[in-house]
């Protein structure tokens, strides 16, 4: 049995789209957009995030 549960779940801070592109600057005379692409820092770009739930404490039952 585990002591521990490993839960995968869609990073709550970038909702699963981990990598974003922002401009940063105005439009260039060939037409383009310059762009940079921005890391989600809570989930590194894997868009998942793994935490560890504890085990559930089994209270003793009183009499
Ligand atoms: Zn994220």
């Amino acid at each position: 049995m585990h002591a521990h549960q490993l839960l995968t779940r869609v990073c709550p801070t970038c909702d699963g789209f981990p990598v974003v592109s922002v401009s940063i600057g105005a439009r260039q005379t060939d037409g383009t957009l310059p762009t940079l692409a921005v890391v989600c820092l809570d989930c590194a770009g894997t868009g998942t995030r793994t935490t560890v739930r504890p085990a559930p404490v089994l209270a003793p039952v009183g009499r």
